[in-house]
């Protein structure tokens, strides 16, 4: 352990699991503990004994979703490789090796000791939470997604003008018919001022009146919904929650449990961000997506631009993570903007696009 890495200071996201959100701090581990200097000023040190990370921590960990006994319902959420390496170092009991059974209840072992023969058999990419998710039933499914879309959208109001919800379930349908074997993607708008699109489990997917007012035509609308619905194909937002919420809460799902900390996916998905791998796959299906339905891929590449240009550098989970943590946004433009060539047509008319892109300002 080099004195060094201690300390520092990393850039991080606390819910304390009372109100909804999460709030910008930033954290620093010490020999003891892990302290949280919270924006207000004040700091709250978790001790290094009592931490508890979503999944343990491995030398591939890309961020670490942190809770401590001592304050329960508490999350914290540090994105970056960096801090991950740091906390396995001076709490080595959160590293793979360590904690890899010792959560494990015995009846769910037989499905970890699959999903981890899977890995083995299948794919090195392929984790048991990605397995797990498979699993899920579409039941499960769906009241996850629910569940995350009201949480979501507790303090928040539905927009649901009629001319808007019109536009948008003509736009949606024009997509999802083209995926096959066939999906029944919901789309839900929020009256958010942050330009933000995230799927949900479930094939339900959230936009942010952000994003249709940032939106300069139908087409961007498309591409960013073809983009998350090939998260939601893959199984992504599902394969997310597993890993937030631990293989054992997952697992208990499973069987038609609570799964524990449900109340807080919302906020866990806000926060969570996909791999560079993750979002190529997301990508793929979106330009088979948009190609089929006949929509030009110049939208979702000119969205994509603009806002990596805006976002560089901040930015949570959803869209705003995979625009800000992802270097290769070049080689995503250049790959995207290399599939036209078939013609293409608008993918909304003029009309209806102004009714989705206003369908928040309606009084409802
Ligand atoms: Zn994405």
């Amino acid at each position: 352990m080099h004195s060094s890495t201690l300390h520092q200071r990393f850039e991080a996201r606390f819910s304390n699991g009372q109100t909804a959100g999460a709030d910008e701090v930033t954290v620093e581990l010490t020999q003891t503990g892990l302290v949280i200097h919270l924006s207000g000023g004040d700091s709250v040190t978790w001790p290094l004994a009592k931490l508890a990370t979503a999944e343990p921590l491995t030398t591939h960990a890309i961020d670490a979703l942190v809770t401590c006994s001592e304050t329960p319902g508490a999350t914290l959420f540090v994105p970056g490789p960096k801090f991950a390496r740091t906390l396995a170092q001076v709490a080595p009991q959160l590293t793979a090796s360590e904690a890899r059974w010792r959560s494990a209840r015995p009846w769910i072992w037989a499905t970890v000791a699959l999903a981890a023969l899977a890995v083995f058999i299948w794919q090195a990419d392929l984790s048991p939470a990605h397995f797990v998710a498979n699993l899920l039933p579409d039941k499960v499914r769906e009241t996850m997604g629910r569940q995350v879309v009201g949480s979501l959208t507790e303090r928040r109001r539905v927009c649901d003008a009629n001319a808007g919800r019109a536009a948008l379930d003509q736009l949606t349908e024009r997509l999802s018919a083209t995926v096959s074997p066939p999906r029944n993607f919901h789309v839900v708008v929020v009256d958010w001022g942050l330009v933000n699109a995230f799927a949900t489990p479930g094939e339900n997917i959230v936009l942010t009146r952000g994003l249709l007012e940032q939106a300069t035509s139908s087409d961007e609308v498309a591409g960013v919904l073809a983009h998350e619905m090939g998260h939601g194909i893959e199984l992504h937002p599902e394969t997310g929650l597993v890993r937030a919420m631990g293989l054992s809460a997952a697992a208990e799902l499973l069987m038609g449990g609570s799964g524990g900390t449900l109340g807080n996916l919302g906020v866990l998905l806000v926060q969570l961000s996909y791999t560079r791998d993750a979002e190529g796959q997301a990508d793929d299906h979106a330009l088979e997506i948009l190609s089929k339905s006949k929509i030009s891929t110049k939208g979702i590449a000119n969205f994509f631009e603009r806002m990596a240009k805006q976002h560089r550098g901040k930015g949570s989970g959803g869209l705003a993570g995979m625009l800000s943590t992802h270097p290769g946004t070049q080689q995503r433009l250049a790959k995207i903007l290399a599939m036209e060539g078939y013609s293409a047509t608008p993918a909304l008319p003029a009309a209806q696009w102004q009714s989705l892109k206003t369908m928040c300002e309606e009084s409802s």
